[in-house]
């Protein structure tokens, strides 16, 4: 990202012993290093226990200071304070001088008996402080694991790394404040200048590729809608008016001269995958070659098993890099001969030994997760390639234009009629078991339960929890009653599938998993998905999630476990209760970042980011090409 190539080795100090176990996360350049971010941050807070009940927080207060007297010889104050990141609510029994001599605004140190359940401070004490006290917090970064590296050392490495490159005071500046903020604030700005840099590299990268298309070249479809509506009319249900539409849109798009380049955009569980098949069926039935990519093994198996099922008569396979080489081998054949007519595949569908005899169509599942240049090493396989992009999250037209090349976007707004809406709760820290019996109750009636924690496993210092404790706590929970399974994305690709398909045939009831089952997956049994610590996630995650179940006619529920005591987070935790649409909770989330709400756990994505995230982050992206094209 900033040129930085020398080795990690050539950093003064710097032993064998020291970056061993950095080669063996893939990092082994300064530039790596120094962009080997912060999985969150912990922070000290400036509110400290003095004793085991009693709190002293340094804040400012942030509403009115109300009085008021239910009855004869008693008058209750309340008012907020916030330390900057979690507001905490004062109340006051018979402190007539409260509402006097103090207002919002006012800079204090207020001392008094917690009470966790209601996120409340019975006041005891109350002084005025200068503003300087209360800028006293901590934050410490938190690393993935490193083995055998503490915390400690990996930021003492990274700071000195940084320290004595030849990188720009200003560059420094920001890559220090990820590492050791000095606050939440400027936090924030340096995240936001790194994710501006990260997209403006990437956006020349996309300048560079240039036109995509080929002019001259007919790509129009000859299209038998015989054999389309037989397809449709076979289909174990009825296509919603929506898909119908897409289907028409679509297949309206290829009989043109011009090369469709759509974007199929519609919500977790609207069926973009038959849409997207069905454009297959026109394209093979014209005597092209398809193929359809998804990021992970798993989203490719289910797929493949659909098309397995649904189209028969036609030529498949399934192109993933854990398929044995001897068979590997075979299948680059069949699809060279062009014997194969659709190929489901992973990243290894765009190996350079991978040749096609005449591939027409390309459809790019999940697309967000792949790089500019694998959607593109894919789509030049063929001479004239028509291709479309299915996608969740929306963005804003243009910029999906500007970015993928789109022309048009195709929306599917609406679900499956049959599906009941999925029951979203909120629980705090205290609710957990009220959370569990909710589990219990959904297991008791023979449905299965995904559990989701931010992650695989424990990190140093941050207190979060992990899927292997999660998974062993419960297990011995349940001691037998109930199977329970783990899933994260540091298991190799092929135990992961097993894990998936066990669950699938129901050998597991529960799963307990990470992020990994965040896209696509389908598990029609599962009725249930709790998150712990929910307030890690952002909106748009969390909705991706709760897309995992409701996908049979049974209620589903959602539930999410808030481990913060922090108000703001529970608050905006409950726009999950009441909103079901995921492009309004994605601009919730925009809207609301920045209040001091790090979520951090950085999700795995694309490899073109560390930080930059296109659907949270669209309006830095639009800032960063007009800018460009102004320069230019
Ligand atoms: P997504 O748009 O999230 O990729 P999928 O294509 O995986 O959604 O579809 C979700 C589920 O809905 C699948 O199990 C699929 O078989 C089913 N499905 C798709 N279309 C319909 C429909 N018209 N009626 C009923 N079920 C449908
Ligand atoms: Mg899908």
């Amino acid at each position: 990202m900033f040129g930085l190539n020398q080795n990690i080795t050539t950093l003064k100090g710097v032993g064998e012993k020291t970056v061993t176990p950095f080669f063996e996360k893939n990092i082994h350049t300064i530039d790596e290093l120094i962009t080997m971010l912060p999985l969150s941050y912990i922070r000290y807070t400036a509110a400290e226990f003095i004793d085991g009940a009693n709190m002293m927080i340094n804040g400012i207060i942030n509403s009115k200071v109300n009085s008021f007297s239910p009855r004869n010889n008693l008058l209750i104050t309340n008012f907020t304070i916030t330390d900057g990141k979690y507001t905490y609510k004062i109340v006051a029994w018979n402190m007539k001088h409260l509402k006097f001599a103090f207002k919002s605004g006012d800079s204090v140190c207020v001392l008094g008996k917690y009470d966790e359940k209601r996120n409340q401070i019975t006041l005891k004490q109350i002084n005025q402080i200068g503003t300087d006290e209360i800028d006293n917090e901590n934050i410490v970064p938190a690393y993935s694991k490193v083995k055998a590296v503490s915390n400690l050392k990996i930021n003492k490495l990274i700071t000195t790394a940084i320290e004595t490159s030849s990188l720009s005071s200003e560059h420094k500046q920001m890559l220090i404040e990820l590492h050791n903020p000095s606050s939440f604030e400027s936090l924030h700005l340096a995240r936001e200048r790194f994710k501006m840099i990260e997209f403006t590299n990437y956006y020349q990268k996309i300048l560079a590729l240039g036109q995509r298309t080929k002019q001259d070249i007919n790509y129009a479809q000859t299209i038998d809608m015989s054999i389309i509506n037989e397809f449709k009319n076979n289909l174990p249900y009825k296509l919603t008016a929506s898909q119908d539409k897409a289907v028409g849109r679509g297949l309206e798009e290829l009989q043109t001269d011009r090369p469709m380049q759509s974007l199929v955009e519609g919500d977790v569980g609207s069926g973009k995958t038959i849409v997207s098949i069905i454009y297959c069926l026109a394209v093979i039935t014209n005597g092209g070659q398809v193929a359809f990519m998804l990021p992970t093994e798993i989203l490719a198996k289910q797929v493949y098993a659909i098309i397995k099922q649904l189209l028969p008569t036609y030529e498949s396979d399934l192109l993933v890099s854990s398929i044995k080489k001897n068979q590997k081998k075979l299948l680059k054949a069949r699809l060279q001969t062009g014997s194969i007519k659709i190929v489901v595949g992973t990243h290894a569908l765009i190996e350079g030994d991978v040749e096609f005899k005449n591939l027409r169509f390309v459809v790019i599942d999940e697309q967000h997760r792949f790089g500019v240049n694998q959607r593109d090493n894919l789509i030049n396989k063929g001479s004239f390639v028509n291709f479309c992009y299915l996608s969740a999250t929306p963005i804003p037209r243009t910029l999906a234009h500007t970015l993928y090349g789109v022309m048009d976007v195709i929306k599917i707004d609406s679900k499956p009629a049959d599906r009941l809406p999925i029951e979203t709760t909120v629980f705090s820290k205290n609710q957990k078991q009220a959370m569990v019996s909710k589990i219990n109750d959904e297991l008791a009636l023979g449905h299965q339960v995904f559990i989701i924690t931010p992650l695989a496993y424990e990190v140093e210092d941050l207190n979060l929890n992990d899927s292997l404790n999660t998974f062993e706590s419960f297990k011995k929970y349940y001691d037998g009653k109930y199977k329970v399974g783990m899933i994260n994305g540091q298991l190799k690709s092929a135990h992961k599938d097993k894990i998936m398909e066990m669950f699938r045939k129901k050998e597991y009831d529960v799963l307990v998993a990470t992020t990994v089952i965040e896209v696509g997956v389908d598990i029609p049994g599962a009725t249930t998905i709790a998150v712990l610590n929910a307030e890690r996630f952002g909106l748009a995650t969390l909705h991706q999630l709760r897309g995992r179940v409701g996908r049979n006619d049974l209620q589903s529920y959602c539930l999410l476990l808030d481990e913060s005591n922090n108000i703001d987070s529970k608050k905006r935790l409950e726009f999950m209760e009441q909103i079901a649409d995921g492009a309004q909770l994605a601009k919730l989330d925009y809207e609301m970042r920045g209040m001091g709400q790090v979520t951090g756990i950085r999700q795995s994505g694309n490899e073109d980011f560390i930080l930059f995230n296109l659907f949270e982050d669209s309006k830095i992206a639009e800032q960063v090409i007009a800018n460009l094209s102004m320069a230019q």
